[in-house]
């Protein structure tokens, strides 16, 4: 028997199959994982193929040393999607393969972990009658009485009810009487026991978007865009398909933005299905993430919810893959091999024969698009559960307040609503974008602004030690006394964080009790779990946060929204800013008269005729998406084109900007005189918006390509131009998540 085998070595050179002899003693399947030689070293690889010939001469090959598991950690359809990443991302196969696998995997830095058991090997009877004529111990009768059931016990339960169990322990396994063994024992990610809510009765938007979801699981469909407003209730839709998968024998995947910022969607899925989920993302140990990946892998958890690496959870037989909230950008990769969660489970949906369920109260404009074409099935749940209507929402234009005189961060209205909302002892919540106590330091005087000189973007004051922080970097520094533009005095804190709204809400509101989220609180493992949890049993009447307030919470009693800045997205240098903006306000608002009582919304803005702004006051989100959607058309933006880009990073700016002007010329040059320059519609070189990050200057060739066939030959040539060695470092990014 002969081994294909890809040697887990990222380089282009190594990209290929090998072939290894296998061992008698050795059986392999394809998908497991062995330990090769490899030139004069010891490599892990991956077995591709097996075959019963070499296609040359056998005394040159050299046999595998050993299988790292005894299963395959791959499964075969894993395996089909890591080539077609590696066709797209262009990218060594290894590198596809490692995305489908806990990183801990890799070199074998997760040990399974054993526990010690104790179990009787004889009837109890029999013991007893033997312990009687040996003499009994105290300890010897408490520990013939705790395994009496005949049943394996940890060596540590035993422990904790007998000192020094090991002594008659050996005694009755030196008398053939119990038997000690390790067996592999799980880390848990384990967040409590929750009981079941009764299933509610379906509405009839409900029922109609699953009597279409569940046939598609005996007769797969193109994927399905699910469009419904915040509250119409679209977790109970994915808890019955998953639910009805389950029944059919099949597994399900749940994608989920950032699985921290969802800590109820966990518990609902937790409380229906208890012990056949599994949790995937970033803040498990690595002991755990093995042990969740292995569970799933070993089908002892049908159900994974996960971040979106968890799109290659080692699921069999698949059911449903749903993407909960699928306009968020984190379900692109920023890491080469880049890949996009929702390709991805399309595409694995197809191969697999699981449904696609697409889901979200404000679809990005390529997946709406795509469902206007045809390509994907739109549902839609234009209504909240119970006939609550969806809030109503005013906009408040900011300029005006200043003319009012007013100088402070809260309208006139949201003052007066939240005044309304405290005294009638309901809820409310506060999101403003950004986090620290303030936002930029100005000078009054000269207007500059201070700025990181490592990253180029503003610094952030923070209250606590009066500094100035820089978030993308870390960077702290003092506060200056004087501008270091012009010298004035005249310089303070500008703009609005989150730590200073939670001071003035606490000195207007004494005693309405304020629960600050955001970055700086948030920091440990549960604090998330813990903040809302507070909030939700009433602990205080305002919750304030970042956009990690925005997505997903559901609390019945809140029944004010405000957006304190709306507009501060707006501004950001990217095609995508407007919707952006759309998508967080209409999120936002989404938050209010989730409960019996009615709703209201205070988006405070500078901007209020921007459609994405007013877009999201009405609610309309189709007026919205014709406007957004002509837009990309006119000016040529994706979903018409593709954004490409070679970011460049040098420790100094002339060498960034030098790389991106020779990769410019390089690509005018090569493609200036053949067909594929057709496709390139745009190209030019500058400075990338942020042009420094953690001390290295950034600059870039930016791309616009038309999508046609024969782009991808292009995009694979621009790929191996951006392999090759220059003076800065250089990486291709497509249709990136930030183009800053
Ligand atoms: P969405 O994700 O669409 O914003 P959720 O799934 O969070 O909405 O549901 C909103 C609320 O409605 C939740 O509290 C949920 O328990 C409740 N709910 C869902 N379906 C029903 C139903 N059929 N009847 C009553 N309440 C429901
Ligand atoms: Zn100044
Ligand atoms: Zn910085």
């Amino acid at each position: 028997m002969y081994a294909e085998i890809i040697v887990d070595i990222a380089s282009e050179q190594v990209d290929r199959v090998f072939t290894y002899a296998v061992p008698d003693m050795l059986s392999l399947l394809p998908g497991m994982r062995v330990k090769v030689p490899f030139g004069p070293r010891e490599k892990e690889g991956f077995v591709i193929r097996l075959k019963e010939t070499a296609d040359y001469d056998e005394r040159k090959i050299k046999p595998v040393i050993a299988a790292l598991e005894d299963y395959p950690a791959l499964l075969p359809p894993l395996m089909e999607l890591a080539w077609e990443i590696r066709g797209k991302a262009h990218c060594p196969l290894c590198e596809a393969l490692r995305l489908m696998l806990p990183a801990e995997m890799r070199g074998g830095r997760i040990k399974v972990k054993t526990e010690e058991y104790a179990q009787l090997t004889i009837p109890i009877d029999q013991v007893e009658e033997a312990i009687q004529r040996q003499g009994r111990s105290s300890k010897r009768k408490l520990l013939i009485t705790l395994l009496s059931d005949g049943q394996p016990h940890p060596l540590e339960e035993l422990r904790a009810m007998i000192r020094d169990v090991r002594t008659p322990l050996n005694f009755l396994v030196e008398n053939e009487m119990a038997r000690v063994f390790e067996k592999e024992a799980l880390r848990s990610p384990y967040y409590g026991k929750i009981d079941a809510p009764p299933d509610p009765e379906l509405t009839i938007e409900q029922e109609e978007a699953l009597s279409e979801l569940i046939p598609a699981l005996a007769h797969t469909q193109k994927p399905f865009l699910l469009h419904g407003v915040t509250g119409s209730g679209k977790t109970e839709v994915y808890i019955r398909l998953v639910r009805e998968a389950l029944k059919g024998g099949k597994g399900a995947i749940i994608l989920v933005p950032e699985i921290v910022l969802t800590p109820q969607m966990i518990n609902w899925f937790r409380s229906r299905f208890g012990d056949a989920m599994a949790v995937l993302h970033s803040r498990l140990t690595p002991g755990e993430r093995f042990d969740e990946w292995r569970r799933i892998r070993f089908g002892d958890a049908r159900i994974v919810i996960g971040a979106r690496s968890a799109v290659f959870a080692p699921v069999e037989n698949l059911g449903v893959i749903i993407v909960d909230e699928e306009h968020e950008q984190t379900y692109l990769s920023d890491r080469f091999p880049q890949y996009d969660a929702r390709e991805i489970a399309a595409s694995r949906g197809k191969r697999e024969g699981a449904v696609v369920l697409l889901s979200s109260a404000t679809p990005s404009i390529y997946s709406y698009a795509m469902a206007r074409r045809g390509d994907y099935m739109l549902l839609e749940m234009p209504h909240r559960v119970l006939n609550r209507p969806l809030p109503s929402i005013h906009i408040v234009d900011m300029r005006e307040e200043l003319r009012l005189g007013n100088h402070g961060m809260f309208s006139g209205l949201l003052t007066e609503k939240l005044e309304d909302c405290i005294a009638k002892g309901q809820q409310a919540m506060l999101f403003i974008n950004r986090r620290g106590y303030a936002s930029s330091v100005n000078c009054r005087r000269c207007g500059e602004t201070i700025r990181c000189d490592r990253c180029d973007v503003s610094m952030t004051y923070h209250s606590v030690d009066q500094t100035l922080r820089c978030h993308y970097c870390g960077a702290v520094r003092p506060m200056p006394k004087a501008c270091p533009s012009c010298g004035s005095t005249y310089i303070r804190p500008m703009g609005t964080g989150t730590q200073k709204v939670e001071e003035e809400l606490n000195r207007r509101f004494p005693g309405a009790g304020v629960i600050r989220m955001d970055v700086d609180t948030t920091t440990g493992k549960n604090a998330h779990f813990e903040l809302v949890d507070r909030f939700r049993a009433g602990q205080a009447q305002i919750l304030l946060g970042t956009q990690m307030i925005a997505k997903g919470l559901d609390f019945p009693r809140v029944t004010l929204v405000g957006a304190v800045m709306a507009d501060l997205t707006l501004n950001f240098p990217d095609y995508r800013s407007p919707e952006r903006t759309f998508q967080l306000l209409v999120q936002v608002a989404g938050r209010a008269g989730r409960g019996e009582k009615p709703g209201e919304v205070v988006i405070q803005t500078y901007q209020p005729d921007h459609y994405a702004i007013a877009g999201a006051a009405t609610q309309d989100y189709r007026a919205y998406f014709d406007r957004e959607f002509q837009r990309r058309k006119t000016d040529l933006y994706p979903p018409f084109t593709m954004m490409a880009r070679f970011l460049c990073e040098a420790k100094e700016m002339e060498t960034a900007k030098a790389t991106a002007e020779m990769l410019k010329n390089r690509v005018i040059q090569e493609f200036g005189n053949t067909p594929l320059w057709k496709r390139i519609f745009f190209i030019r070189s500058d400075e990338a918006p942020i042009n420094r990050i953690q001390d290295r200057a950034r600059a870039h060739v930016l791309m616009k390509l038309l999508n046609h066939p024969d782009t991808d030959q292009l995009l694979a040539r621009l790929q191996e131009m951006a392999g090759e060695e220059y003076a800065a470092r250089v990486v291709l990014e497509i249709n990136p998540a930030s183009l800053a």
